[in-house]
């Protein structure tokens, strides 16, 4: 989640524009958004044992937006056989 705008750094309200300098952070929320669901993808695969899915995934959520749980869980998900 956005907490603050990478345009100005100010902080961001619950909204697609930043209330400081009127950047259009919704196609950023868009991507970060993504990033979570190919998240939970990863996670839905590896409990289904598919740890090819759970990989492409968890690679798929680290190049949208990469935070030190996505990095973790891909480099965990690298350890497993496929
Ligand atoms: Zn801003």
């Amino acid at each position: 989640m956005l907490k603050r705008c990478p345009v100005c750094r100010g902080r961001r309200l619950d909204d697609n524009t930043c209330g400081r300098c009127g950047a259009d952070l919704f196609p950023l929320l868009e991507i970060e958004r993504d990033a979570d669901i190919a998240c939970a993808r990863a996670i839905t695969a590896l409990a289904d044992n598919n740890h090819l899915l759970a990989k492409r995934c968890a690679l798929a959520a680290l190049c949208k937006r990469k935070t030190p749980f996505r990095q973790t869980l891909a480099a965990f998900l690298e350890t497993l056989p496929t």
